[in-house]
């Protein structure tokens, strides 16, 4: 116990610190400063554990009381154990009796089980979290004040000097860190191969030819090229389930590649003006982007860019085919077209790093989709890093070069740690999502296209969200009812006796069609959804009469509107359905059963007149990616705003509560689909305030089930109550963060979990 006189106090402080400062080195400074502590203090141990540079596992760094062998090695993770737990509260811990806590772990080979009393104090930095100082005893007692004053005290004095020499310590000096802004995908690890094109769209030399018509054939020949191996691609990927990379794929660069006027405009420039190909691209599309600059958003401009690099590469043959690469390499560039990322062989490129940050953000929704581990916009030099050692933490969305040994073995144990998850999921995900207390949570399946490869009717309970578009996407004009009759009985027969909500065409915003453009400036709050659909209504009348005639045959159909706003859509939208309906009925002189109808709530002001809308449907479901864009005027497509982006937001998660209890009281079911429904933190949001339908993406559907299984929704119901009375995201998000630790889902949720449109 410490002294109470203060002036003895005061003594022992001072000579604490001057011994700390006064050493040579900084292992030597924290060993002989918990040796200190611990006489100072009367007591059997004290520890100092430190952070790692990843800032996920403390270490022990230095102790005087428990195995000297285990500095260095024993680790526990933020939010672990009592250590942990001081770390995670960034808050003092004293109890007289710690093996009894809940959060107590024991640590084999540490010789911690003689000690009884614990007190731990963070170490702080500036608002950094450094590490924690601890202090414990063989006795029962708990701490005086005096002690607990004189441990922050200490903690306070290092706490400058641990910031400076803490990664020394780890040896981790060599290895630099680099922030990106955006990160996919999981962890690489692979040398680095810098790729510089010697010819880009800015540098390219403009020349012109004789051979005029050669140069034209050679420029449909690149089109047809690229046309064909786009095509083998989203097979592919249909295959694969990957419809929203599928998508995003053909939003890339596939519409351009239909684009009849540019080429008309590239040929004429090669046949009038004599240009070679190459060139007539570059005059061509920096016309158009010195014309349309005013239109185009920043993300059409980049893929114009983006497109013409790609033709020009192939043309001027340095595409960067499959040989060049190496086996088992990171892929540094300035910037990747989106329509490349689906080319990358993935058997040889572990990952890419953009240095760009302007990189088109359809470059890293491929890459999130395709599971490819990336980092976009990280202030590297390329000229320095090629052959380099690099790791890629998609997750983090950071890039460390040259980092040292046991950095690589720990990223290399989080790889396998996440194998080891998926395999777990794997395990349960023909399971029903029933919660621990019995509670049955519905988890649908979100779709683009049919999923022909594989049953998936054992894993789903239905499709929540069938994206009519993509399908539309992927035609070549406006498809006729009779295609359109059978895409929907195909998906229909597929899932029977499941439902399978369809929504109607949502294009605009950032989903294009070839035949159908729409340039504006502000496509977001444009003319898109359902607003296309009432000024065209044809089209919609037409899907109708498709659905309705695949529901006839098999009677599974829900019919959901997208960016609904006002009830005189709902309205028209009802009227052509009830038109459809007895059009089809008379057509095949038969009755059908009413198709269950529901709205999308994407736009805030929907909130305000559920009353007069849910006289008018069966169900709701709330797109989350729009409604949050829009709750929060925030572009969810763009990186740079990412953070706004934020459905732990206490205004986000108030609104989410007000919709859910709405509709319970208006007696109408609330399903949600956007990606929030699918990430793992965000599914135990909506849980605990009430959600029971949840429907996403198919690699998210075996870790939410998951979720489902081992969570006891009661309990967690008490954690929604909390964070609706709490008004920071950060401290909402822990909420759900400590729920998991203590409930054993650490292991299962990634706690960076990065939610995105
Ligand atoms: C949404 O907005 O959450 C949604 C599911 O629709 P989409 O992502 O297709 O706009
Ligand atoms: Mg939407």
């Amino acid at each position: 116990m410490v002294d109470n006189a203060p002036n003895s106090i005061l003594l022992s402080l001072r000579r604490i610190i001057q011994d700390f400062s006064s050493k040579n080195s900084f292992e030597e400074a924290i060993a002989t400063f918990v040796e200190e502590i611990r006489t100072s203090t009367d007591v059997d141990c004290c520890s100092l554990y430190l952070l790692d540079a990843r800032r996920t596992y403390l270490r022990l760094a230095a102790t005087d009381g428990l195995s000297k062998s285990s500095i260095g090695k024993a680790n526990l993770r933020v939010g672990e154990g009592l250590v942990g737990l001081v770390a995670q509260k960034q808050e003092l811990i004293n109890l007289a009796d710690a093996p009894s806590h809940p959060n107590f772990k024991f640590l084999p080979d540490v010789g911690e089980d003689e000690f009884l009393s614990f007190l731990g104090v963070p170490v702080i930095n500036q608002g950094e979290l450094l590490g924690v100082l601890v202090i414990q005893s063989r006795e029962d007692r708990q701490f005086d004040e005096q002690e607990e004053s004189f441990l922050i005290t200490l903690s306070a004095q290092i706490a400058s000097t641990v910031s400076l020499n803490r990664n020394k310590l780890y040896q981790e000096n060599s290895s630099t860190r680099f922030k990106g802004q955006v990160g996919t995908g999981g962890i690489a690890i692979a040398q680095a191969a810098v790729w510089k094109p010697p010819v880009t769209f800015n540098n390219l030399q403009i020349m012109y030819t004789d051979e005029r018509t050669i140069q034209s054939e050679l420029f449909h020949q690149t089109i047809f090229q690229l046309q064909t191996e786009m095509d083998k691609k989203v097979l592919s990927m249909r295959e694969n389930s990957q419809s929203r990379a599928e998508s995003g794929y053909i939003h890339g660069y596939g519409s351009l590649l239909d684009d009849s006027e540019l080429i008309d405009e590239v040929d004429r420039a090669i046949l009038d003006q004599g240009y070679v190909a190459a060139s007539a691209i570059k005059v061509v599309v920096q016309s158009r982007l010195e014309r349309d600059q005013k239109i185009l958003s920043k993300d059409k401009m980049r893929d114009l860019i983006d497109f013409a690099h790609i033709l020009i590469y192939r043309l001027t043959h340095i595409y960067s085919s499959n040989d060049e690469i190496q086996q088992n390499e990171i892929l540094v560039v300035r910037t990747l077209p989106a329509a490349t990322v689906a080319d990358l062989p993935r058997d040889k490129v572990e990952g890419f790093i953009c240095v760009d940050s302007a990189t088109s953000s359809h470059t890293a929704i491929l890459a999130q989709d395709l599971g490819i581990p990336a980092v976009i916009g990280v202030q590297l030099s390329l000229d320095e890093i090629d052959g380099h050692t690099v790791i890629i933490d998609g997750q983090n969305a950071e890039v460390i070069v040259d980092p040292s040994p046991s950095v690589i073995d720990e990223y290399n144990q989080l790889i396998s740690q996440g194998q080891e998850r998926q395999d777990l999921f794997e395990s349960e995900k023909k399971e029903k999502g029933i919660s621990i207390d019995g509670r049955r949570i519905t988890i649908q399946l979100n779709a683009g296209l049919n999923h022909e490869a594989k049953d998936l009717t054992d894993e789903t309970d239905g499709i929540g969200l069938y994206r009519t578009e993509i399908a539309f996407m992927l035609n070549s004009s406006l498809p006729t009812e009779e295609q359109q009759i059978g895409w929907y009985s195909n998906l229909l027969s597929q899932f029977k006796g499941r439902p399978v909500c369809m929504r109607t065409l949502d294009v605009g915003g950032d989903k294009g069609l070839p035949y159908l453009p729409i340039e504006e400036q502000n496509p977001a709050l444009g003319w898109r959804g359902i607003r296309v659909c009432i000024d065209q209504p044809d089209i919609l009348k037409t899907q109708l009469r498709a659905m309705m005639y695949a529901h006839m045959e098999h009677g599974n159909l829900e019919v959901m509107v997208p960016m609904i706003a006002r009830l005189e859509e709902v309205l028209i939208v009802k009227r052509l359905l009830n038109e459809a309906i007895s059009e089809v009925e008379q057509e095949n002189n038969t009755i059908i059963s009413r198709p269950r109808f529901g709205v999308m709530i994407e736009i805030p002001c929907l909130a305000y007149v559920l009353d007069d809308i849910a006289q008018e449907v069966d169900f709701f479901s709330i797109g989350s990616n729009d409604l949050i864009q829009y709750l929060f005027a925030v572009d969810r497509n763009n990186p740079k705003v990412s953070k706004f982006f934020d459905p732990f937001n206490p205004a986000a998660v108030r609104c989410l509560k007000y919709l859910v209890d709405k509709s319970k009281i208006l007696k109408k079911p609330l399903s949600i689909c956007g990606e929030l429904a699918g990430s793992s933190l965000g599914s135990l949001l909506l849980m605990s305030l009430g959600f029971e339908h949840l429907s996403m993406n198919y690699s998210q559907m075996a870790r939410v089930k998951y979720i489902v299984r081992h969570t006891n929704i009661s309990e967690l119901i008490k954690v929604g109550t909390q964070a609706l009375t709490l008004s920071n995201s950060d401290q909402i998000k822990a909420l759900y963060e400590d729920f998991a630790r203590v409930n054993g889902l650490s292991r299962v949720i990634e706690l960076s979990d990065n939610i995105r449109s």
